[in-house]
């Protein structure tokens, strides 16, 4: 059994739509597709949970969402029922929106839309291309906890729903993304968490392969929209594109790759406009294993450095610090320390798969015993390769080439397949080119 996911620039239109759809009709192996919300409705469906909104600005991010779907419609051959079916939809977004309770778990629903409302519409889109699809709800598989907008999904639960509601002889299409808790509220998985969603599927029902189709022919040594020079890697291990997504490289949700792992499930990554271009599979080991096989970059990051109260050997207060920073459920980056003072890295982009909010209460909280500085504006890069550590003659010609920028941390030796460093955001573009061109080569 195949598991296939298609990102929202694959369902972001009719044309696109009936692509995918024939991807999905030219192997019958292909029997759980998952897909993502048509693309800019997420975008969309966040700007609608502003709480300072007017409503102009509402009823336009409305009209835009409406266009988007009849557009998809209109080519459909079941446009009425498809638009009686939407509009019934959009008029529940616009009570739900009404709603007074705006809470992380009214958020979570609110985004649920986008994935609702495409997995309609595609599964017409399947029917003429002769795959007949059922329909499936994910929050009847996809059990999460209750941490809304990040939620973790319970690994037991979801084989065991997997295995109520999916009969692998059958083809099913499902929502990536959403989730439900105990209570059947509503869950999210994090932005871009539609590639974790189909790889917790093809862990749950036992896949053989997990495709990620997206709107790039695979894992590029860079982001390809930054570094024109960037070019599909052909075989990456699973420990290489684990760190890669997590330090960046959007086109896998960072959570992605674990459930494949532990489900021997293989992984392909590849464009679905160009289907046949070879894309990118995703192995436990690779035959060769360059000592800097690509560069991410994550813009928008938060360094915040704390100086301890305390006089010189204070013990405790790294423990005093990371306990805090739990207690809110901060996840850090890179670490730094030095006797009294410890400077750390924060993701706080706005479509961050696990975006991390430095509220004033956590800033208080450290204020009681320590010294906190924070600067925004930074952006992170990350090179990912092999035995890093070991590699004698990589930092001499690593930091000549960075000699005239201002590195302002610098992280290596904790794991073999990264060295990380925080920039200036507004150098940073400039700098992955750089070194793309000096370090990778084809
Ligand atoms: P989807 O909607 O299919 O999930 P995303 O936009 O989430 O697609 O991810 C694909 C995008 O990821 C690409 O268009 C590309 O700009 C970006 N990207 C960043 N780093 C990489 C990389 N190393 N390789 C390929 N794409 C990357
Ligand atoms: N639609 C969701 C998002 O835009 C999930 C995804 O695309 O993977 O974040
Ligand atoms: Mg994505």
């Amino acid at each position: 059994m195949i598991v296939s996911k298609f990102g929202g620039t694959s369902v972001g239109t009719y044309q696109a739509m009936q692509r995918s759809a024939r991807i999905v009709a030219s192997d019958s192996d292909r029997r759980l597709i998952v897909i993502s919300a048509t693309s800019g409705t997420t975008n969309d469906l966040v700007d609608l949970s502003e709480s300072t909104l007017d409503s102009t600005s509402r009823e336009e991010i409305l009209k835009r969402i409406e266009e988007r779907h009849l557009n998809i419609i209109k080519e459909c051959s079941e446009k009425e029922k498809l638009e009686k079916e939407f509009y019934g939809q959009l008029s529940e977004l616009r009570e739900h929106l009404d709603f007074v309770g705006r809470d992380k778990r009214w958020k979570d629903r609110l985004y649920a839309f986008g994935e609702l409302m495409s997995t309609k519409l595609f599964v017409e889109v399947l029917k003429e291309n002769g795959v007949q699809a059922e329909w499936l709800d994910a929050r009847e598989v996809i059990k999460t906890d209750s941490t809304f907008g990040n939620a973790e999904p319970d690994r037991e639960v979801i084989a065991k729903k997997a295995k109520k509601w999916i009969d692998p002889k059958k083809i099913y299409l499902t929502q990536g993304f959403i989730g439900s808790d105990i209570f059947g509220n509503t869950t999210t998985l994090g932005r871009g968490g539609s590639d974790f969603s189909a790889s917790l599927f093809a862990e749950a029902v036992k896949a053989d392969t997990l495709e990620i189709w997206t709107d790039v022919a695979g894992v590029y040594t860079t982001d390809p929209r930054i570094v024109p020079g960037a070019f599909p890697i052909h075989e990456i291990s699973f420990n290489e594109a684990a760190e890669l997504s997590v330090f960046g490289g959007k086109v896998l949700h960072p959570a992605t790759l674990k459930p494949a792992i532990r489900g021997g499930v293989n992984v392909r990554v590849a464009s679905s406009s160009e289907p046949d271009e070879p894309g990118t599979l995703i192995v436990k080991e690779t035959k060769n294993k360059p000592v800097i096989r690509a560069i991410s970059l994550r813009k928008d990051q938060t360094l915040l450095t704390v100086n301890s109260l305390q006089m010189l050997h204070q013990h405790g207060f790294l423990a005093q610090l990371f306990k805090v920073l739990a207690e809110h459920k901060i996840s850090v980056d890179l670490v730094s320390t030095s006797e009294v003072s410890v400077a750390l890295t924060l993701d706080t982009a706005v479509n961050a798969a696990n975006k991390v909010e430095l509220t004033d209460q956590v800033l208080d909280e450290l204020r009681e015993f320590a010294e906190v500085s924070v600067e925004k504006e930074l952006a992170l890069i990350a090179l990912i390769g092999n035995e890093m550590q070991k590699t004698s003659g990589l930092g001499g010609p690593l930091f000549t080439a960075l000699e005239s920028y201002n590195i302002r941390l610098i992280c290596h030796g904790a794991s073999s397949n990264n060295l990380c460093f925080l920039v200036d955001h507004d150098e940073s573009e400039q700098i992955v080119k750089m070194l793309h061109e000096k370090f990778i080569t084809e």
